[in-house]
């Protein structure tokens, strides 16, 4: 599944997500403090996020009430993939590196870190997918002699 939800559709998703489930009215009261943002508006990001499978919707009276497809924490894993899907497989490492360095942590922070690459099993062999998922390859490397290796190992 992609998930692409923007910055202000992302508002309107933590609202709900505090709330579990919500009107527009019941969304607007949240979110209307802390942005300028008309019924209007939200109603239209609220159509957006139905679109994209984000939130679904039920009648209650007169009202739509909408509710979460999936957690926060489901929805922030599928943007972390979706991130790492961007990147090419021999890159992953450097924008974990860099995740880290720019995440604030605590000591308990690092503990589960250090235990999550503790139980993570080392794969063999990570192959430049560069050209699967873009038309360039920007790896430095010869994408003939790899593939040969590659097949060596193989055989
Ligand atoms: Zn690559
Ligand atoms: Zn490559």
């Amino acid at each position: 599944m992609k998930i692409n939800i923007s910055d202000s559709e992302m508002v309107v998703m933590r609202a709900i997500w505090t709330l579990e489930q919500a009107s527009v009215d019941q969304i607007a009261c949240q979110i209307a403090a802390s942005n300028d943002w008309s019924v209007a508006t939200i109603k239209t990001l609220l159509g957006r996020l139905v679109k994209k499978e984000m939130l679904a919707t039920t009648k209650s009276g007169r009202k739509f009430i909408y509710t979460p497809t999936m957690s926060e924490c489901e929805a922030v894993g599928l943007m972390g993939q979706e991130l790492l899907d961007k990147v090419c497989a021999k890159k992953h490492v450097d924008v974990l590196v860099n995740l880290i360095d720019d995440a604030k942590l605590t000591a308990e922070n690092l503990q589960i870190i250090r235990e999550a690459l503790a139980e993570k099993t080392p794969a063999c062999h990570v192959t430049c997918d560069c050209l699967e998922k873009f038309s360039a390859c920007t790896c430095d490397h010869d994408h003939a002699t790899d593939d040969m290796k590659v097949m060596e190992v193989i055989s």
